[in-house]
């Protein structure tokens, strides 16, 4: 009788769990659109051409030690993360007030993040978007703070319920902290326009609310890094305090890398130097100390403007092949004369489309036409091709007919 004979087995989890799904079917027609993860229009993962170039160099770099990285991580890496996301000329990094930490990509940075506020902010509620990345609720209560939702997404017109989440938001209590999705909501693909932007930004500082942004696709959504980063700088441009929690998972194509950072905008340097001193003492027990190869490859690209152009060319084209299949999927459920207005497939942006399928729609699909997305409806718009495109249409169509 083994001492764990009384453990349940757990679920698996509703996002990655679609692909276990789909690699047990055998079907040839079989389509992955549950996880984000960015695919050729041959069905592949992508290795940047501008990231083997990186891996090279290091590779062929006979200084490089496998050494302990400090706590905080590579101090390049750092500084040129906060320089990406915040701008090369934000005043917030020339007054040394934002404290930056190399994490375990977007999750372990918003990981991070919660920890650290659990243990050193006067408020433990966190408001989030509903819905959200599923992830979100499990990593913020497991660091111990407590979840509440703000209105978020309207399913009548499949766009952003602006009033719910304003009232929401000025109901929240004083120093209430709040996660943002930086752009590309993951999974509505609804985001604010720049003037709805403003108008959170002044609720929020009127009330104290303190910013947490989830920036998980800088880039991805516009294929413009400085465009993806505009709601972020907004803010911190007012002077104020937030956190940002960054991945170069979709970015730069280093998922399982596991490279990102966590970056704390403080009022003065002086309170930087401090956050990051305690932050350090909630990573040390925690992982002790992040992984080389990552943040490397990261640096290496950021510091060569070659390479950092290069970087964005590559970008803006996994940006591009995503909005056209935007474009061919909204087609080929107009040839086919699928009843329900699709506009929304061509409006929302960044990786996912929600489509507005139903869970017994969704299910159907997968049954009847191999086609694996998670149960609220999301499909990754990046595991799609030219030549899935219609199979995705005719099996839409058929659901909703
Ligand atoms: N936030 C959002 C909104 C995401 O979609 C993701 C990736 N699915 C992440 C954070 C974190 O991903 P990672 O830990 O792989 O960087």
């Amino acid at each position: 009788e083994s001492v764990f004979s009384n453990v349940a087995r757990a679920p698996e989890d509703p996002i990655l769990g679609v692909t276990v799904a789909y690699n047990n079917d055998p079907s040839p027609v079989k389509i992955n659109l549950g996880v984000g993860a960015y695919r050729t229009e041959e069905g592949k993962p992508l290795v940047l051409d501008v990231v083997r170039k990186a891996e090279q160099l290091l590779v062929n770099d006979p200084s490089r030690v496998k050494e302990y990285i400090p706590i905080v991580g590579i101090a390049d890496f750092n500084k040129l993360s906060a320089k990406l996301i915040l701008g090369a000329d934000s005043p917030a990094i020339a007054e040394s007030r934002v404290a930056t930490i190399q994490c375990l990509s977007g999750t372990g940075s918003l990981r991070v993040g919660a920890e650290f506020l659990k243990k050193h902010y006067h408020q433990s509620v966190i408001y989030i978007p509903k819905p959200t990345w599923g992830n979100h609720p499990k990593v913020f209560n497991l660091a111990g703070l407590s979840v509440e939702y703000f209105r978020y997404y309207d399913p009548s017109t499949r766009g952003l319920d602006f009033q719910g989440l304003l009232e929401d938001l000025g109901a929240a209590p004083s120093g209430a902290i709040v996660l943002l999705h930086a752009c590309a909501h993951n999974p509505t693909g609804v985001d604010p326009t720049s003037e709805q932007w403003e108008q959170i930004r002044q609720l929020m500082r009127s009330k104290s609310l303190l910013p947490f942004f989830d920036s998980a696709y800088q880039g991805f959504a516009s294929g413009s890094l400085d465009t993806d980063a505009q709601s972020v700088r907004t803010f911190v441009a007012d002077g104020g305090e937030c956190l940002i929690a960054k991945s170069y998972a979709k970015n730069m194509g280093l998922y399982g890398e596991r490279v990102g950072a966590l970056s704390i905008v403080c009022k003065s340097a002086d309170v930087a130097s401090k956050v990051e001193s305690q932050v350090k003492l909630v990573v040390r027990p925690m992982y002790s100390s992040p992984p080389i190869h990552g943040a490397s490859i990261v640096a290496t690209i950021l510091k060569s403007s070659d390479m950092y152009n290069n970087w964005t060319v590559e970008l803006k084209e996994m940006a591009d092949r995503i909005k056209s299949m935007r474009q061919q999927l909204f087609d080929a459920i107009q040839a086919r004369g699928t009843p329900g207005d699709w506009s929304h497939i061509i409006k929302q942006i960044g990786m996912f489309t929600f489509t507005g399928l139903n869970k017994e729609q969704v299910e159907f699909m997968t049954k009847e036409f191999h086609i694996y997305m998670t149960s609220d409806g999301r499909i990754s718009m990046a595991g799609l091709s030219s030549k899935t495109v219609p199979h995705l249409a005719d099996a839409m169509h058929a659901a909703v007919t």
